[in-house]
């Protein structure tokens, strides 16, 4: 039969990780601070029981999903050598630092540790659209991979550093906003010249498709750190900004994001990338000085 697994945290996000455990067929044992967002779980053969103890010492791998790091705390703190011996899989959202903190603390107590982030909506766990990433001891998630491929398609290892996975996280999540403000901003800007968001879309996902075509050559660019045009140089890239910020003061629309952009591109100019590709603007965010 299939592994036994315990689910803590039956939130929005919990309840969908257990419901796949559950329809994947492995016995389920489930704890909430408020108790009936199990019933529908248990109705499904799911087992509730009274302590986060009880449900820590039911299976070998707990998961852990809660609001945020001081609630794991609040919850796992008192616990005694329960948590001996069991791997502890934590896909609570948080930061780097305090993903290994937790992984001192749980060292102290004996659990194998796997720091955990979700980079899915609960609806999609379970699915081919899910994608959890892990990072940790590579054993811990070579034992548990079965079960956790129960969770989302794109279960993902990345590496023994606690830390990497709340990294990616917040680093695939400031891609994805960097996305919709760029997307956001074309609207504001067609909104004021009288075209709908809807007729803009197309288009839309068309550039954002272009884009992303250019990842791969331009990683590679950064990763030598040579940084030929190999489409345009950043001077063109400024001179068509300009018209960026010209347009959006002359309609009314907020130009702050496009001046922001601008300013960047500015300094990379100054460094003496005008005639570098586009990935020479590297540069400009691996340091913390500010445009001013
Ligand atoms: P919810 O607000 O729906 O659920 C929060 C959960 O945390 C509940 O089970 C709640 O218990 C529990 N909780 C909070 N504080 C405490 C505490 N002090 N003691 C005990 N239990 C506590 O949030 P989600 O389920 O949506 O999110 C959970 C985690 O998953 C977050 O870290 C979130 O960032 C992450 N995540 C969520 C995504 C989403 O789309 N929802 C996507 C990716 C990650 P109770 O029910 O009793 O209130």
């Amino acid at each position: 039969g299939r592994a036994p697994v315990t689910v803590i945290g039956l939130g929005l996000m919990g309840q969908a990780l257990a419901g796949a455990f559950l329809r994947e067929g492995h016995p389920t044992t489930v704890w909430n601070r408020t108790a009936a967002k199990a019933e529908h779980l248990v109705a499904r053969g799911a087992t509730f029981t009274d302590s986060v103890g009880d449900a820590v010492a039911a299976s070998p791998l707990v998961v852990v999903c809660v609001s945020d790091y001081d609630a794991v705390h609040e919850l796992l703190d008192p616990l005694g050598e329960v948590l001996d011996g069991r791997v502890v899989v934590n896909l609570t959202s948080g930061t780097s630092r305090v993903a290994r903190e937790t992984a001192e603390w749980a060292a102290k107590r004996g659990a194998d540790y796997l720091d955990g982030a979700i980079l899915a909506v609960p609806q999609a766990i379970g699915t081919a659209d899910a994608i959890i990433l892990y990072s940790g001891p590579r054993s811990a998630f070579d034992l548990h991979e079965p079960a956790l491929r129960s969770l989302a398609a794109g279960t993902t290892y990345l590496g023994e550093d606690h830390g990497l996975s709340s990294l990616y996280d917040v680093a695939v999540l400031s891609l994805m906003w960097n996305i919709l403000n760029g997307f956001l901003q074309a609207a504001a800007l067609l909104g004021a010249a009288g075209v709908d968001a809807a007729t803009f879309a197309p288009m839309a996902k068309t550039g954002i498709g272009i884009v992303a075509d250019w990842v791969a050559a331009y990683a590679q660019q950064i990763d030598d750190g040579t940084y030929a045009a190999l489409d345009s140089t950043i001077d063109t890239h400024v001179a068509a900004m300009e018209h960026l910020v010209h347009e959006s003061e002359a309609l009314g629309v907020n130009a702050e994001l496009p001046r922001f952009i601008k300013a960047l591109t500015d300094r990379a100019v100054a460094g003496g990338h005008g005639g570098s590709g586009y990935a020479a603007m590297i540069e400009q965010f691996r340091t913390p000085s500010e445009v001013r």
